[in-house]
């Protein structure tokens, strides 16, 4: 063996066996800097957390999949184009996971209870707790799931709830929850477990956020930032809405009221077909998914909002108050009551209303998209104000169909 040979430690072996070069590795360490909120400056000593761990223990994770889609390991398994990231995921030892390990049966099992004895482990838990029929709804291995999350997570160093499922019960807890599904956060509070927990919701989750969190616990030994939900702040501190590249259409008023229409070959904005971007936080448009390639938005579907998972609420989880996803907002929430936008605002006054449902069309109405695109539709609801405020309205929307099929049944 020559001596360069021999320097070569054992992350720049496998980094160079899946041709990654060393310049992309630091780019990669770079953004885990950021998103892990240590800053730009401490690129360099990721890179060196990261290759000393390659050559120690590595970090043991138990990954338990309650009531799920398998998305999220999917999401965060993505191995046919290998990438940086799962480069560093080698970094954790996964002891135990119904999806991806080789092992099943007896030897998965004694796997998952010999590294709980052992301590000193993270638990992940992928989908919803699914409480009914006394637990046993879920069973896994002969157990209950609810005991399953029970016996793992009360001797874990910390729970990473990953995916909206695991924040708040996601489509499972959905109205009517007839499975009486939970998040996990709810879960173990009921069953007074006291862990550390961290939520990473979307769905599925972006296994970039997922590294970057292993990578800070790693490195540090403690979780990154959260925010009052459990939730790393620099991940979900910014709304989806100021940092779309569609956010110019919306300013100038420019929207899709249609799928397969003119406005969305253009990539105008999706907020008339029911983007709940400007009332979710999460880093999307920056992490982007499967190697930063694309997300929702600019694939051509609007933000659904399912980062807006909330594991401090009981009642109506994230699908329940997004849904319907393809219209406007249909709920406003103060604290844990509801109401329908249009019959308050209505009620209240209709400029309300107005402002509500039609803030990017009032921007328009005020003079500040002054050119935009003359084929623009029109609703008749908006055209109706526009009359009633001595306006001239635009007499040719293209979109007739359009424009019936959003005020039939609509949010106002
Ligand atoms: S409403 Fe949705 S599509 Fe439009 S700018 Fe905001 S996030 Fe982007
Ligand atoms: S863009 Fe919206 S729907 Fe898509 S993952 Fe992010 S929060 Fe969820």
């Amino acid at each position: 063996m020559t001596t360069e040979e021999s320097t070569i430690s054992p992350l720049q072996a496998r980094l160079d066996a899946r041709g990654v070069s060393r310049r992309t590795f630091l780019k990669f360490c770079v953004a885990i800097a950021v998103m892990a909120g240590l800053g730009k400056a401490a690129a360099p000593d990721v890179a060196q957390a990261l290759e000393k761990s390659t050559s120690g223990k590595l970090l043991p994770v138990v990954w338990l999949e309650l009531a799920s889609c398998s998305g999220c390991t999917e999401s965060t398994a993505q191995v046919t184009t290998p990438d940086i990231a799962s480069v560093v995921l080698e970094l954790i030892s996964l002891n135990y996971s119904e999806t991806l390990s080789a092992a099943a049966g007896v030897s998965l099992d004694k796997a998952r209870t010999d590294t709980i004895a052992a301590g000193g482990y993270v638990a992940v838990i992928e989908g919803a707790v699914v409480r009914g029929w006394d637990g046993n709804g879920l069973r896994i291995g002969g157990m209950k799931g609810t005991d399953l999350v029970k016996e793992t997570c009360e001797k874990a160093d910390a729970v990473i709830a990953v995916g909206s499922c695991a924040v708040d019960g996601g489509w499972q807890a959905g109205y009517p929850n007839p499975a009486d599904c939970c998040g996990v956060t709810e879960f173990l509070k009921a069953e007074g477990i006291s862990v550390p927990i961290i939520n990473i919701p979307t769905c599925p989750v972006n296994p970039d956020w997922l590294v970057a969190v292993l990578v800070d616990y790693i490195m540090l030994g403690k979780l990154p930032e959260l925010d009052d939900k459990n939730m790393p702040s620099l991940i979900f501190g910014e709304s989806i809405h100021d940092n779309c590249p569609r956010r110019g259409h919306f300013e100038n008023g420019e929207f899709v009221y249609q799928f397969g229409s003119v406005e969305e070959e253009k990539g105008y904005c999706l907020y008339a077909v029911g983007c709940k971007g400007p009332q979710t936080y999460a880093k999307c448009p920056i992490t982007r998914w499967n190697e930063s390639i694309s997300w929702c938005v600019e694939a051509g579907s609007p933000c659904i909002g399912c980062a807006n998972a909330d594991p401090t609420r009981t009642t109506r989880n994230w699908v329940d108050t997004m849904t319907p996803f393809l219209k406007r907002q249909r709920n406003m929430r103060i604290g844990d009551l509801y109401f329908q936008a249009a019959p308050v605002a209505a009620t209240v006054t209709g400029i309300v209303a107005a402002a509500l449902v039609c803030h990017g069309f009032g921007m328009k109405a005020a003079g500040r998209t002054k050119g935009g695109a003359d084929f623009e539709p029109i609703r008749t609801y908006d055209a109706k104000k526009l009359k009633q405020a001595g306006k001239e309205a635009p007499t040719t929307p293209i979109n007739e169909g359009n424009v019936e099929k959003f005020t039939k049944g609509g949010d106002e």
